[in-house]
């Protein structure tokens, strides 16, 4: 390989910086940058995501390059003025991976290389203490077996805790220099019988199997799992920094820890974290000892960084205010303390929860710092483990997550959970660290409760919970309730308000809403919906005593009987759409006719049947023969939309009728104007649309004269079958607008069936048939090609129709920074989710218009 593979930084040279995170990773980009701010970092280098790919290609190290490795040690041999190997003050380095976008805790990275059995006393002599050198090397025998070698980390765990009983020791901290011996010696005996060698003690050896192992993690299972779940390509690879180490675990007047430079969970603007006297490491999230707070904190009885290290904790502070302005994004730091030295050991823009991301965002804003632009609750039945955890949810439960703590292997259930529950840990611990990123609520270090993995079971000493049982966790609160607790939806807060505002200036698609009863109606305008998109008028039909004369409708065999009980529903309709009305002021509303099968309108149980029977007075042997003539073996393909109104004109006329009714009443009652939008569903080709126009619009003329005033409106129609996409130029002729069902212009285009289609769509997306779910993020090359060119050809024969979205696709972010770049005019989605369509229609619409 020709390229450079090495970058190395340090207060003498550093050759990269922020803005090579696709080469060096994120860690070893990001340490660089720091190097060069003048932040304290230990002196090391970077090899490059392009040495990663190779090795996983050619399962083998470029040429040369363990060569180079060497040549760079020896710059930090002269740098620290120690020597890498058996020398009276040896250099430990740390072998750390990182790709581009942060994998928190997918891959490993190894501490301590370079100590053995010779060499362990010489640094016991050059820092004066042997029970830190030996605790060192444990701690490298440990994690260099378990990540290089294959050995389970639990076997050491054993060890220690086995240990902990036999000496009465509560801490790990608290091992003596004769303890960590027999330690050392148990661990060596443990690597001996699972590899059959003994631990190496070469430390070029220790070195290269470490990278090695880095590189061969990028291809880990939980790593993949990640990726695939984060929509993070396999192609990008990890960096492998070989960093000088600090020791955190020297003396009680050292440590480690994280910080996040503001509050993840609400954004206040604080100093938030925890740490670790005498620690190492990972020693902070693993939930190991109980770590103690960054800030003074007086419901915590952990003494805290700010008063037991007061100057460490100044400079911190100092350092994050400069990260924060330097990045222009809240940062997650680690740092280790050496003797009261802070050094700096990695820094990354933070995960948050929503409502902190809001806030931090507008309070960067007014300090000036940068425009860059969950808690929550959860109700679940309790699992114990992630496979279960998953399981469940395929089957469509909610499910909470309930464990000691969670580690990277758990992701897949922690993804499939509505929330998660740790009884060890703290807010920096992985769980926390995860949900946060995922958006989950989640409650950590619930110390009071006590889980019993072998029986399944929780309690808190006088109630004992099994698998099954539901509970409500509230991760603002960091409260867990028995029982179903109602969950209130969030609020928007003055700061949300504000960040809808920056979003309305930027964004060029107006968001429109899909909703039909009066609460998703006022739930969209609250958060700021500029419309409805699709009000589907179906859902009407199915309440109360709608229901009845809705089915006497469909059982009639003539047109007289239909329009006969098409009556007893007009009035319920008008009102339906008068309420609307009402709500929207001036604001567009499109409005759907009839769309789904009359299949899915049919009484189900017998007694359903016998109710109906004598409702309409029909023996039930008649409704039984309908219930045969009327059933489809394919009604999501059959006789359904436009085909049902040119079936039953009475039905279209109905709802057409009562839809401009209402708009009439509006007008003389309130005074307000609404020109509703007219749609028709499921139409394939012109002839079809403009043969149903027709039959509206000599009703719609029937019923101006009637009342002598003409009404405002709109006809158009939707785009959801391939058929109509290329039939655009033509339908364009007769429509004021288009919509695009993609839900299913995805089912057509794909041929996918969505309510079947789950047992076999993971597996798809996992081997990388689909790279995203295609009903989740639009099919670019599909469904996206057949919307161009619709919207193209539609544009093109008539330019003044008014194009929208109203699928799913139109509340999910990659898919709306698509529709961005087409010619259309706006997207509509559920209620809940027109903040998210906001925030990515102006994302995308500035990085387009950059
Ligand atoms: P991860 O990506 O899992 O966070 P890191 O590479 O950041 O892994 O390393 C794990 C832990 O080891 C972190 O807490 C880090 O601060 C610590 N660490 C890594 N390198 C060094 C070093 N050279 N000196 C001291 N601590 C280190
Ligand atoms: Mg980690
Ligand atoms: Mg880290």
């Amino acid at each position: 390989m020709d390229n450079k593979l090495i970058y190395e930084f340090s207060s003498q040279k550093t050759d990269g910086d922020a803005s090579l995170s696709n080469l060096l990773g994120g860690k070893g980009a990001n340490l660089a940058e720091m190097s060069k701010l003048g932040i304290q970092v230990p002196p090391g280098f970077t090899i490059t995501t392009e040495a990663c790919n190779y090795f996983s290609k050619n399962k083998k190290l470029p040429d040369g390059l363990k060569e180079e490795i060497i040549n760079y040690v020896s710059n930090l041999e002269s740098l620290s003025q120690k020597s890498f190997g058996n020398s009276e003050s040896p250099l430990l380095l740390s072998v750390r991976s990182g790709g581009m976008i942060s994998m928190p805790g997918m891959m490993d990275s190894i501490l301590n290389i370079g100590l053995n059995d010779d060499n362990v006393q010489n640094l016991a002599k050059a820092f004066n203490d042997e029970r830190f050198a030996l605790d060192s090397y444990r701690r490298l025998i440990q994690m260099y077996s378990n990540v290089v070698l294959g050995v389970e980390v639990d076997r050491f765990e054993a060890v220690i805790a086995n240990k902990k009983r036999m000496d009465n020791v509560t801490s790990d901290a608290d091992f003596n220099v004769d303890q960590l011996d027999w330690i050392i010696n148990a661990y060596k005996n443990t690597v001996e019988r699972f590899t059959n060698s003994p631990f190496p003690q070469d430390p070029h050896e220790q070195l290269v199997g470490a990278i090695e192992a880095v590189f061969s993690s990028w291809q880990n299972k939980r790593a993949i799992t990640y990726r695939k779940i984060n929509n993070i390509p396999d192609s990008l690879g990890t960096g492998a920094t070989i960093q000088t180490m600090v020791f955190g675990n020297l003396n009680d007047k050292s440590g480690t820890g994280v910080a996040f430079t503001r509050n993840p969970s609400n954004g206040s603007k604080e100093l938030y974290g925890e740490y670790l006297i005498n620690a190492q490491g990972e020693d902070v999230v693993a939930g190991i000892r109980t770590p103690h707070p960054i800030k003074n904190d007086d419901s915590v009885e952990q003494e805290s960084l700010e008063s037991k290290f007061p100057n460490a904790y100044k400079e911190i502070k100092e350092i994050a205010s400069k990260l924060e302005s330097h990045f222009k994004e809240v940062q997650d730091l680690e740092f280790t303390i050496e003797n009261e030295k802070v050094y700096l050991l990695q820094t990354r823009k933070a995960k948050r929860t929503a409502q902190a991301s809001i806030k931090i965002a507008i309070d960067l804003h007014n300090e000036g710092i940068a425009l860059n632009a969950s808690p929550g609750a959860a109700v679940g039945e309790i699992v114990f483990d992630a496979d279960k955890a998953e399981k469940e949810a395929n089957r469509g439960r909610d499910v909470i997550l309930v464990r000691d703590e969670t580690s990277p292997e758990d992701i897949h259930g922690m993804h499939s959970s509505v929330g998660i529950l740790t009884t060890k840990g703290g807010m920096t611990s992985h769980a926390a660290v995860v949900a946060r990123g995922m958006g989950k609520p989640c409650v950590v270090g619930a110390e009071g409760l006590t889980i019993d993995v072998e029986n399944k079971t929780i309690g808190n000493g006088e109630r004992v919970l099994t698998e099954g049982d539901i509970i409500s966790i509230d991760g603002s609160l960091g409260e867990v309730y028995i029982g179903e607790l109602e969950t209130e939806p969030p609020r928007p807060s003055d700061e949300f308000n504000t960040l809808m505002d920056w979003c309305s200036e930027y964004k060029r698609l107006a968001v429109r809403a899909n909703a039909e009863t009066v609460l998703d109606t006022e739930k969209s305008l609250e958060f700021g919906a500029e419309g409805i998109g699709l009000c589907r008028t179906e859902h009407m039909f199915f309440e109360g005593e709608r229901i009845i004369p809705m089915r006497e409708m469909i059982m009639s065999e003539s047109q007289q009987g239909r329009k006969r009980a098409l009556k007893k529903l007009i009035d319920f309709q008008i009102a339906d759409f008068e309420s609307l009305f009402l709500l929207l002021k001036e604001k567009p509303i499109t409005v759907r006719l009839l769309d789904p099968p009359m299949h899915e309108f049919l009484p189900k149980s017998d007694i359903e049947m016998t109710e109906l029977g004598n409702a309409i007075g029909v023996s039930p042997s008649y409704i039984r023969e309908m219930l045969v003539k009327l059933s489809e073996s394919n009604p999501m393909l059959g006789h359904r939309g436009v085909r049902l109104g040119l079936s039953y004109p009475e039905i279209y006329e109905m709802q057409v009728e009562a839809i401009l009714r209402a708009a009439y009443n509006i007008q003389k009652k309130d005074g307000v104007l609404v020109t509703p939008e007219i749609m028709i569903p499921l139409v394939m080709n012109a002839k079809e649309l403009h043969q149903m126009k027709n039959l509206l619009i000599k009703k719609i003329s029937k019923e101006q004269k009637k009342l002598d005033y003409k009404f405002e409106y709109t006809i158009g129609t939707m785009i959801e079958l391939p058929s109509a996409a290329l039939n655009s130029g033509s339908i364009a002729e007769h429509a004021d607008f288009f919509s695009f069902g993609t839900n299913d212009l995805t089912q057509t285009t794909l041929g996918l069936s969505r309510d079947d289609a789950s047992k076999f769509l993971t597996k798809y997306v996992e081997n990388n048939i689909f790279s995203q779910d295609p009903f989740v993020s639009i099919d670019k090359k599909t469904v996206g090609k057949a919307v161009e060119i619709s919207v193209n050809d539609g544009r093109q024969s008539n330019k003044d129709l008014k194009i929208g979205v109203c699928g799913e696709h139109a509340g999910e972010a990659e898919s709306i920074h698509f529709f961005n770049t087409l010619e259309i005019d706006y997207i509509s989605c559920s209620p809940f989710r027109i903040p998210t369509a906001k925030l990515a229609a102006a994302q995308a619409e500035i990085i387009q218009s950059n």
